[in-house]
């Protein structure tokens, strides 16, 4: 069923198969630590993995280097990772073990992410990788005027902030409209996709300029006056 649910949303028997294989992993690994509360087969292949794929179903996906932000079990970025080699993917989370996870779990499936600990705010400083992706992408890590202070600033000039939202994310993308603007940004589309019966929703933010050398700002400061 697993497999049969993402070749109904239009992924290839291999990468269907190749998705099972760290769909086992994740697991595995889930049943000692705390990775995803989706323990069922058929919802992870929905929610996690069909999900995560339609990303690569934008027009406006550039694929080149990508950074998922808070990558958690690796979504969106494994399964991106898995259907595109051409592609280099980091995969960033502040919590450790994730990332250990992560990589252990990309080393058996041949997969060249780069795993990264550490928070995006404090990452984004580093200098190889501010203004150093063609696109970000994250789900479910932060409102989007909180997320786009955590994202924007790794895109280039010309790249692409992809956010997962849900579809009552209305009120939170108009909201973030200022923070935006402020980093350099501006909403170019929002895409809508339906899985399982749900509107799912993606914000392409286009960067249109370097986001300006104050942000982001610490994440204390991030939350507690988000731009
Ligand atoms: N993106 C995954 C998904 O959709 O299944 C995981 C979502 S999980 C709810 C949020 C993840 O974001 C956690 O793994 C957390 O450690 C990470 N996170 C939260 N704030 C972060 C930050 N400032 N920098 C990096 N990772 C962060």
């Amino acid at each position: 069923m697993f497999i049969d649910i993402l070749t109904q949303h239009g992924v290839d028997a291999t990468l269907a198969a190749r998705c099972e294989k760290f769909w086992a992993l994740v697991k595995a690994k889930n049943a000692v630590m705390n990775l995803t509360a989706v323990t069922d087969d058929d919802e992870a292949a929905l929610r996690h993995f069909a999900d995560s794929l339609e990303l690569l179903k934008l027009p406006e996906f550039p694929g080149g280097r990508v950074i998922d932000v808070g990558t958690g079990a690796g979504f969106p970025g494994v399964p991106l990772a898995l259907a595109r080699a051409d592609m280099s993917v980091t995969l960033a989370d502040s919590l450790n073990k994730r990332i250990a996870f992560l990589e252990e779990a990309c080393a058996e499936l041949g997969l060249g992410c780069e795993c990264v600990h550490g928070r995006a705010e404090e990452l984004s400083l580093e200098k190889s990788r501010r203004d150093g992706y063609d696109a970000a992408v994250s789900r479910a890590v932060a409102q989007l005027n909180v997320l786009c202070e955590l994202c924007l600033p790794f895109v280039k000039v010309g790249g692409v902030f992809l956010a997962m939202k849900s579809a009552e994310s209305e009120d939170e993308i108009n909201a973030a409209k200022g923070a935006i603007k402020k980093l350099g940004g501006q909403i170019e589309r929002v895409a809508e996709y339906e899985l399982g019966g749900v509107v799912r929703k993606v914000v392409l933010v286009r960067k249109h300029e370097p986001t300006p050398p104050a942000y982001p700002r610490r994440f204390a400061k991030i939350q507690k006056q988000p731009l």
